[in-house]
């Protein structure tokens, strides 16, 4: 199958001829003559998948050979917004319109993204001015609504991305208002990982006649990630997480967390071990978090800390590694979190940290994606019996020094540091660092090598084992 054979018009196999995309991915290839047609559609898909592009082409291809362009005669008049965008979080948001502007580069369309924690005032000339696709916010698209910068009436087409994300932060009230000032005669897709009956009344309440797109159930965790549980005491975490950090020189790790204060205690250890990471989550500045996700795009920090509602969405390249410093709340949220790696057809690593609280989380991830993850202790011994479930030993929200040991040998910057890819990497061949077995390429790498920063007292090989497999780079729109 190709984007041709979808329909989609030349200006845009172009442009997705220049992003090197050749096959449509299956969401695409369902949704998008679907979408083309007029049709109402619910996708269900895990991230990764390739739905912004199953939206956004058909969108793109509609909104320029539909022959009637609701604004005034000259191209700068104003125009108004036909097409609107809902995400959960800015960083999709921001995202969806980079994908946006790549996929329409060319194209007579404005495309602009409307979040909070920035200037509104900006944002009010730029409607002013007149756009065709706005990608929103609900919380600031509400605000511009209520101070009148902003009319929904000739809107043709709602997206609602992430919708059972916009759920979980308790969106659904804001989107039925905003959903209300639209015509009532509209395009309607809507797109969510997991169906809750929320979002399933949300969908009876507002689409019509929609096509169901499912192209893989939640509960089927990205099948190219390699995952791996490491059994472990709450307060080893901080050592065990620098580890394993370690073991991947210079290559992107996603470290989640569960609470905000805990990704900046985590970012901060990791940073005393010069591990070069960013945190990522609600409490930081709009600024702080566009600079923290530009920094670990472009390779200056390789490890970003965040909280599942920041990480949702958001699509880096090539990350190598998501490591599960606490247990998320909801076993469903396990599954986003790994797919921020194995994204577009690459492949990663997934390695969660369990210490006896989380036992039973671990459970309910098992029991939703029907499978036993490997596991094994910190010294990389297989554990084949989960250990018992202990209310006591909470997870420990970074500080202090890490108890005995310390370890992580912070200093010894020399081979260990996240800049280079340790002492024996030069096996590793061809110039690129990012694809380099950590430490010398053994299969317990970080340990053995002496490249890591010379703290042999901790049993590295459980954290720093790594699967060695090939990579697959995928070319991403202009990110
Ligand atoms: P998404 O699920 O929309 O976040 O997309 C995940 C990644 O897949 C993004 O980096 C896209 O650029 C990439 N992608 C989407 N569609 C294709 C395609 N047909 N071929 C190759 N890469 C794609």
């Amino acid at each position: 199958m190709t984007f041709k054979s979808l329909g989609l018009s030349p200006a845009l196999l172009a442009n997705l001829d220049a992003q090197g995309y050749d096959t449509p991915t299956p969401i695409q290839a369902k949704a998008i003559p679907a979408v083309i047609n007029g049709r109402d559609v619910i996708g269900l898909a895990q991230t990764g998948t390739g739905k912004t592009a199953a939206f956004s082409l058909p969108i793109l291809h509609n909104l320029t050979t539909a022959g009637e362009r609701p604004q005034g005669k000259n191209h700068n008049s104003f125009r108004p917004v036909r097409c609107l965008i809902l995400s959960p979080t800015r960083e999709l948001a921001s995202q969806i319109e980079t994908a946006i502007k790549t996929y329409s580069k060319g194209l007579p369309l404005r495309t602009t993204c409307v979040v909070g924690g920035v200037s509104i005032k900006r944002q009010q000339d730029r409607l002013r001015q007149g756009v065709d696709i706005l990608v929103a916010t609900p919380g600031r698209l509400e605000d511009l609504m209520q101070q009148k910068s902003l009319k929904l009436n000739e809107v043709t087409t709602v997206i609602l991305d992430e919708a059972d994300q916009m759920l979980d932060i308790g969106f659904m009230p804001a989107i039925r208002r905003i959903l209300k000032a639209t015509p009532r005669q509209r395009q309607t897709l809507l797109f969510s990982a997991t169906m809750p009956k929320e979002i399933r009344k949300l969908s009876d309440d507002h689409l019509t006649d929609p096509l169901e797109v499912s192209v893989a159930p939640v509960s089927a965790t990205a099948d190219r990630i390699d995952q791996k549980i490491i059994h472990l005491d709450a307060g080893q975490k901080l050592d065990q997480l620098a580890t394993i950090v370690k073991g991947y020189p210079a290559q992107r790790v996603i470290v989640f967390t569960r609470t905000k204060r805990g990704a900046d205690r985590v970012a901060k250890r990791l940073n005393q071990d010069k591990l070069q990471a960013v945190a990522i989550h609600g409490n930081k500045s709009q600024n702080q978090r566009v600079r923290a996700l530009d920094a670990f795009t472009r390779g200056e920090a390789f490890v970003m800390v965040a909280t599942d509602i920041a990480a949702r969405g958001i699509d880096v390249r090539e990350v190598e590694l998501v490591v599960n410093y606490e247990m998320p709340d909801v076993p469903e949220s396990y599954v986003h979190r790994i797919g921020r790696t194995a994204r577009a057809g690459a492949e990663g690593c997934a390695i969660s940290l369990v210490c006896p609280y989380e036992i039973q989380s671990l459970k309910g991830i098992e029991k939703l994606t029907k499978q036993s993850i490997p596991a094994e202790d910190r010294a990389g011994n297989p554990i084949t019996r989960m250990p018992a479930y202990d209310p006591t030993d909470k997870p420990v929200q970074g500080g202090r020094g890490g108890g005995g040991g310390k370890g992580g040998g912070g200093r010894g910057r020399s081979g260990g540091g996240r800049g280079k890819p340790g002492g024996g990497s030069k096996s590793g061949g061809g110039g690129n660092a990012r694809r380099k077995k950590p430490g010398g390429g053994g299969a317990n790498a970080g340990a053995s090598s002496g490249s890591q920063s010379g703290n042999a007292a901790k049993p590295a090989g459980g954290g720093n084992r790594r699967p060695t497999r090939q990579r697959s780079t995928k070319p991403a729109p202009g990110r």
